[in-house]
């Protein structure tokens, strides 16, 4: 099988992660911001009719991605110009739908490792912010990110990031509170609710109620309220179907970057270095090979 980049990556870092273990001092855990806005997205309610998907690019002025036969707009994954995607997703007998974009991590990898600040934590609305001015292509958040949500537009003279920024340039000045930051398009236009905008606090309360309330339907726990650190998008999955077959990763409880940042601290200790030279090293090898891949 052949290894991708980003694979020889994590691999090396969670390597790396492993020798680190035990001499790196455990990096406090973070809390979202007591008015985090974010999403809620319930597979069980959605019908794969894509509605947000359109009005995604519409209203963040993306071009379509047609279907061979030219008729359609039919993205399969996010890109360069899909923010947002509807993934198909199967347990060998039943099928789910998946809406995937920017989960706007707690504590974000993309963040931690651009070195400029070019991705950015709002401290306020814990929105994970893009400033294409500063960027300067490196392309590091795209492979930290455990979501593969970053994607870069090789096809534009001056490539840029494109993730989804929670439709912050729609914030709604009419509205008070938390609630008037963004005004996300997706969850605007969603037809059954499986999509809808809030505070963090609120959308776990109304995730809570609908468990609450039909138990049999859904897994009794909320993807992201804890995992990889916890995000701002949170997910519920119906009974049975578990979120790894809905295609969301495994990450357990800790952020990317608690991981990433206690190698550096611990990296001049025990073998770690040797390590993370290896995998990079394994990158550029991968990459005079000529098969580094362009996702
Ligand atoms: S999902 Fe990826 S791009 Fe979005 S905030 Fe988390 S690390 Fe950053
Ligand atoms: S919040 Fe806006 S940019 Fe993000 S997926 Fe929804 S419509 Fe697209
Ligand atoms: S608009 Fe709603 S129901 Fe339609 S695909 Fe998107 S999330 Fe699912």
């Amino acid at each position: 099988m052949k290894l991708t980049r980003r694979q020889i990556l994590k691999g090396g870092l969670a390597a790396a992660g492993a020798a680190a273990a035990g001499r790196a001092g455990a990096r406090e855990r973070r809390q979202p911001p007591p008015e985090a806005v974010g999403m809620l997205y319930d597979a069980t309610r959605c019908i794969g009719c894509r509605a947000c998907v359109t009005k995604c690019r519409e209203e963040n002025k993306l071009p379509f991605e047609r279907s061979a036969d030219g008729l359609y707009d039919q993205p399969v994954d996010l890109s360069g110009s899909t923010k947002n995607v509807i993934r198909l997703a199967s347990d060998g007998t039943r099928t789910s739908f998946l809406k995937a974009q920017c989960m706007h991590c707690v504590d974000p990898a993309c963040t931690s490792v651009c070195m400029i600040g070019a991705l950015r934590k709002n401290p306020v609305t814990g929105i994970v912010e893009y400033d294409e001015n500063g960027c300067v292509g490196c392309r590091y958040c795209e492979v930290a990110c455990a979501f593969n949500v970053p994607k870069f537009t090789w096809e534009k003279a001056v490539p840029r990031i494109v993730k989804c920024e929670l439709c912050r340039h729609r914030a709604d000045p009419g509205k008070s509170g938390p609630l008037a930051v963004a005004n996300p398009a997706c969850a605007e236009v969603c037809p059954r609710a499986a999509v809808v905008y809030g505070t963090r606090a609120g959308l776990l309360a109304e995730a809570r109620r609908r468990i609450a309330e039909e138990p049999g339907r859904y897994e009794s726990r909320i993807y992201g309220e804890e995992d990889g650190g916890g995000t701002q998008v949170l997910y519920l999955t119906a009974r049975g179907f578990s979120f790894q077959q809905l295609g969301l990763p495994d990450l357990g409880r800790n952020a990317v970057p608690a991981v990433s940042e206690s190698v550096q601290h611990g990296i001049y200790y025990g073998m770690a270095a040797p390590v993370v030279l290896f995998a990079a090293a394994l990158v550029a090898v991968h990459r005079r090979g000529g098969t580094d891949d362009q996702e």
